[in-house]
């Protein structure tokens, strides 16, 4: 049973990264953000209560978050581990899950400031398969195409200056100081997210002393 957290600023690569080890690893991917964001394209309750909150680049109140965060774990169908991605994202939370859960270790991806608006502003994701672009390091053939299934390339709603300046600010201020209550009592492992998909990848890995990924990606 593995128990991994993935932080790291917006663009940094966090879901990709979480994907690879989540798909090889069969653990669950529990990203928060694309709980709210489902629940948003399916019109749900929970999703007509954050659509706004993550529009504009504000965090979701924390115990909307607790409740969401402990019922997807409460499902147990992760036999083999799981990793978070998009939580804890300040200190409350933090004490929140380090109350409920041991983990194994925090995957901490640093992407320097400058890099970070290049990447999101380019960042499209499919409205039909939800399968991600970038328009700088994975364009698609056909310009606002999915290459697999043909649905049309939209940007997420919080990809635009505003909101990203919001939730920079949100992620400085909150999130980031949580690797230091983290490295007081868990494996914290740094990675330079400047790297190629495939080099970070590797790198966390050989961090958590993990099997090199088969078919390592591009
Ligand atoms: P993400 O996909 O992780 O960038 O999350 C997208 C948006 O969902 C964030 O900007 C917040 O509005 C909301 N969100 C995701 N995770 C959390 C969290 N742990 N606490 C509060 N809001 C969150």
């Amino acid at each position: 049973m593995r128990k991994y957290v993935i932080m790291g600023i917006q663009g940094s690569g966090k879901g990709t990264q979480a994907k690879l080890l989540a798909d090889d690893l069969n653990l669950e991917h529990i990203s928060v953000g694309d709980l709210f964001r489902w629940n948003v394209q399916h019109r749900t309750k929970l999703g007509a209560q954050v659509k706004r909150i993550i529009a504009a680049g504000h965090l979701v109140d924390d115990d909307l978050v607790e409740s969401v965060v402990r019922r997807r774990l409460d499902d147990h169908d992760w036999n083999f581990g799981f990793i978070v991605d998009g939580f804890p994202r300040n200190a409350r939370q933090a004490e929140f899950f380090l109350e409920s859960y041991d983990i194994d270790g925090v995957i901490d991806l640093h992407l320097p400031d400058e890099e970070v608006a290049r990447r999101v502003l380019a960042r499209r994701l499919c409205s039909q398969c939800g399968l991600d672009y970038n328009l700088i390091a994975h364009r698609p053939a056909v310009a606002d195409t999915c290459d697999v299934c043909g649905g049309r390339l939209i940007a997420r709603a919080d990809d635009n200056p505003e909101a990203l300046a919001v939730r920079l600010q949100a992620y400085h201020e909150q999130t980031r100081p949580l690797i230091e209550i983290f490295q007081r009592k868990e494996f914290v492992a740094t990675i330079d997210a400047t790297l190629s998909v495939a080099e970070v990848q590797a790198a966390v890995r050989q961090r958590f002393a993990l099997p090199p990924l088969s078919a390592p990606q591009a």
